[in-house]
This record gives C-alpha cells, structure tokens and sequence, in this order.
C-alpha cells in the first residue's frame, strides 16, 4: 500500500477543511477503503478518520420522533441500539448482514452508503423506509432523499470536500413493515448475488396505502422497483399479488451477467426475494401471506 497521512478531527468542520487539501479520502471502519487501497483500486495521499467526531458516532432521536444515525456507528451499535431494533427492525437485520461480527464493529452505514456498491447490503431497508441523507460541505449543510446519493457503482453525487453525516429515518408509520432478503451462495461473508428490500403500509381497510420495493445488485445503483410498487396500491395483500409484484420488481431489475450469476438468473432472484419480503412485511403485520 502506497504510504499516505492520517488524521483524525474532531469536528465536521474539521474533516471538511482536511478534505480539501488535495487527494484526501475519508475513512469510517475502513473496511471497504483500507483492502481497496491495499488493492491499488483507491489511492489517498491524507486519509481523514471520522470516527472522533461525536456528531457522526451518535444516534440521536429526533422531536418528530424519527432518529438520525451518524454516518460513521458502526452497524453493531446500530444493530444493537433499542428504539432501531423495535421500531426499524429491518434496518438492525440488514446492517447484521454486513461480513462478520468483527467487521460489524467497524463498517458503518455510512461507509456502506458511501462506498456506493450496487450489493451494499444496508441500503435497500433505509431506502424502503424513507431515509434522508445529511451532507455537509464546503458550502454548508444540506439534505436529499437518501436514494439520490447514488450516481453509479462506486460513485456518489457527493461534491468535492462533502462528507455525509447522517442517516435520518423518519418516524415509523402506523401499520407498516419493512424486510429485506439476499441470496448469497455462502451463508455470510459474502456478496449479495440479488438482494429486495420491501416496506409496505395498510390503510384502515387492510389494503396496501404505500408500497415501497428496493433491490441490491441488480444495476449500476441500489434500485426502485416502480411497476411492483404501483401494482400494490389499492390491493388486499394475497399470495397472488405478492407473486405478482414479484415478478414486475424482476422487470424493473436492470441485472448484468457476471462470475456470481447471469442476468436471466438475477431476475428469478428478484422474483422470488421481493415476494417473500413482502410475505414478511405481512407477518409483522400480523397477516398470513404464503411465500413462493
Ligand atoms: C470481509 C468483509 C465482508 C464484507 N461483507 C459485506 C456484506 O456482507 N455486505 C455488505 O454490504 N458489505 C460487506 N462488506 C463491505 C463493507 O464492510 C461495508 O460496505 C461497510 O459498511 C463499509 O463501511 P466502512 O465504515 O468500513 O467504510 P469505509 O471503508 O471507511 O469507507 C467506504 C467508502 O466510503 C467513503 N466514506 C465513508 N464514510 C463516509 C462519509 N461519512 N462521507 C463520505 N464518504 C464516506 C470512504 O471514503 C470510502 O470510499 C464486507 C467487507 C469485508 C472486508
């Protein structure tokens, strides 16, 4: 590995002004960022450490009664923080799913969003649920839908000395449940083949009000699944419907082929792991879906 400089602030403001000197990277757990640059797929002459800076290692709640997770806790504390595994438990499971216990307890969400793969395994839970990203910059303070951040593999639309703070999900709507399922051909350590993230929301009826789908590893970003989604709306939730959204997410993927699966193979996945979601968004709400 090339040799580079370290740093760790102690404010955004500070990593922020470090940022612009040059050809510096931010570095949350390192746990994408260090073996890339061993690799030579990234070089930084200064890396800046984000892990001193309280405002981005704290998980705060918020008066609205949504909560704000800083870009750089680690998916252990995130998994293990009570009011996100009561009132978001898809986002404590999927963040579980990142590599090993020992990687959980450095990798953050913030470097799994940042790192920008197609696969980032707790991206399509906190997309389904409405997550906002705050960025901070050489400009100030902003926030934008988190699916936005995403401008291709590898690639944010983050500007030049912007780091992203945080994560914030928005306070849990009534009769609602998200769930997000992978295929691996490993149990874990591995990388999702096809991943689906579903949330859904009953109105007073039992029919679905909202539906949100977001699939891993299936195009150049974590992607929506806009046809499946409408098809929802209005409907009571039944196996037939489910198997149905199942099948559009598939059409709404945009899979390449490659060594872990070919296309034609990614899109079954998406089928099947969308309906099988969306049949454990039914159970959480207390409904009998039967899956494919
Ligand atoms: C053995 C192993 C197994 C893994 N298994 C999985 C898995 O199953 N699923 C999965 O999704 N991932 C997996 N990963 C990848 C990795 O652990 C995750 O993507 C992790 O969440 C990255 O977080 P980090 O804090 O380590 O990011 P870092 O490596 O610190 O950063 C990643 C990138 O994001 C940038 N960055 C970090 N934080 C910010 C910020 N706040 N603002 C702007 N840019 C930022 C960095 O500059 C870097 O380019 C695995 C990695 C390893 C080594």
């Amino acid at each position: 590995m090339i040799p580079f400089k370290y740093e760790c602030p102690d404010s955004v403001e500070g990593a922020i002004s470090l940022l612009r000197q040059g050809n510096a990277r931010v570095l949350a757990g390192g746990t994408d960022l260090i073996p890339q640059m061993r690799e030579g797929r990234r070089s930084a002459e200064l890396v800046i450490d984000l892990k001193r800076i309280p405002e981005l290692t704290t998980i705060s709640e918020l008066t609205d009664g949504g909560l704000a997770i800083g870009a750089a806790v680690s998916a252990t504390k995130i998994a293990s923080h009570p009011r996100i595994a009561s009132a978001y438990p898809a986002v404590a499971a999927s963040v579980r799913l990142i590599g090993s216990l020992q990687v959980q307890t450095r990798a953050s969400l913030g470097g799994n969003i940042c790192n920008a793969a197609p696969s980032a395994d707790g991206v399509p839970a906190v997309i389904c649920h409405k997550a906002r990203a705050r960025i901070a910059g050489p400009e100030g303070r902003r926030e934008i839908a988190l699916e936005e951040i995403f401008a291709g593999p590898g690639r944010t639309t983050l500007g030049p000395g912007e780091i992203l703070t945080a994560i914030v999900l928005p306070a849990p709507e009534p009769c609602s449940a998200a769930h997000y399922l992978r295929f691996t051909p490993r149990r874990e350590m591995d990388i999702a083949v096809a991943g689906a993230g579903t949330w859904i929301k009953l109105d007073e009826n039992g029919a679905i009000a909202e539906a949100r789908i977001t699939l891993a590893s299936v195009g150049p970003t974590p992607l929506r699944a806009p046809s499946a989604e409408a098809r929802l709306i209005g409907e009571k939730p039944i196996q037939s419907l489910i198997e149905e959204a199942g099948r559009l997410a598939a059409g709404d993927a945009r899979p390449i082929s490659d060594t872990r699966g070919s296309a034609e193979y990614r899109r079954t996945l998406v089928s099947v792991l969308t309906a099988r979601a969306l049949a454990a968004c039914c159970g959480s709400l207390g409904l009998e879906v039967e899956a494919p």
